[in-house]
């Protein structure tokens, strides 16, 4: 380990990606306050988040606006004063920049103009819940957030298993996901890898309600849906498995919903509409969900 033997050496000229406290202020490095009172400017995600952090700390470097939607714009214009020699620092509103949050964009585009680009490491989501989770660390594979749309979140899902298949090697996924999509993710996943799927829910790590809740996706999903309401930010790992079958993907090994519509039809002797009622009640989905899968399977029937 080395520490800088001239704590007041000039900061050298380049792009600071700083990482800061996904809940607890505690979480903030020496090294991340450091840099932030002695940049030029501080580009932020959202200049009212980061004022509270800075405030905190009594930091009061400038700060500017660099969000999802002026990213690009913003950056040509920091990089003229990188380019310059200023020494300008990236924060998004928590964690590292760049994980699910601005950041990268800019990066690349310092690199491109031949600027120094200089991590300083510190908290983030994925990470934490992953080394506490107990599932496999050694390879992992970081999604962030499913679309929200549920034909293509199920579409990922099942692109997802397929390439677990495909490589024929177990391997731990990392979501990011809002309280008020959980209960439908859990639900996909559970089509998607089967109800013994283990499942580990982080919520709000490092604040005073951490949580980790560990078991199978069935077992997850009925805890929270027992819960009178589902809050706080949460990280989704799964142990997702290839099939044991030899079939083309983890979720053909459970049963098509077509071939479920047809069997139900024959037993029970209902119509499509009415199995499809059925189907969503035991998968715990909409039928709109459930209708929407069934067009899938034709299509890819097809
Ligand atoms: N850049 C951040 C990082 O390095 O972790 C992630 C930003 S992303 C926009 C925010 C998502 O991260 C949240 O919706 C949640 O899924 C996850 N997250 C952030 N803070 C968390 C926390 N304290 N506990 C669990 N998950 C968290």
């Amino acid at each position: 380990m080395s520490i800088p033997a001239e704590p007041e050496a000039p900061l050298a000229p380049g792009l600071y990606l700083i990482a800061t406290p996904i809940g607890n202020l505690g979480d903030i490095t020496l090294r991340a306050l450091d840099v932030l009172r002695r940049v030029d400017r501080i580009a932020c995600e959202d200049t009212r988040q980061t004022q509270k952090l800075l405030n905190h700390f009594e930091i009061t470097t400038p700060t500017v606006s660099c969000h999802q939607h002026n990213e690009h714009q913003r950056a040509t214009e920091l990089i003229v004063a990188l380019q310059a020699g200023g020494r300008i620092a990236v924060v998004s509103d928590a964690g590292m920049p760049g994980i699910s949050d601005p950041g990268s964009q800019l990066a690349a585009q310092a690199i491109a103009a031949g600027v120094a680009v200089i991590p300083i490491p510190g908290a983030n989501a994925a990470l934490s819940a992953l080394v506490a989770s107990g599932l496999p660390a050694d390879e992992f594979h970081f999604i962030g957030f499913l679309p929200e749309k549920a034909g293509a979140r199920r579409t990922r899902l099942e692109e997802l298993a397929a390439e677990i298949q495909h490589n024929n090697a177990a391997r731990t996924l990392v979501f990011y996901e809002a309280p008020h999509r959980i209960l439908e993710t859990l639900s996909d996943l559970e089509s998607v890898f089967g109800p013994a799927l283990r499942v580990v829910l982080a919520r709000e790590l490092t604040k005073i309600h951490e949580e980790f809740l560990r078991g199978t996706v069935a077992d997850i999903r009925c805890d929270l849906a027992a819960r009178d309401r589902i809050r706080g930010e949460m990280t989704l790992l799964v142990h997702a498995q290839p099939a044991q079958s030899g079939a083309e993907s983890s979720s053909a090994t459970h049963e098509r919903i077509s071939d479920r519509v047809a069997r139900l039809q024959t037993e029970a002797g209902i119509d499509e509409k009415e199995a499809l009622k059925r189907i969503a009640r035991d998968l715990g989905q909409s039928k709109s969900e459930v209708y929407r899968e069934l067009q899938r399977e034709r299509a890819r029937r097809r």
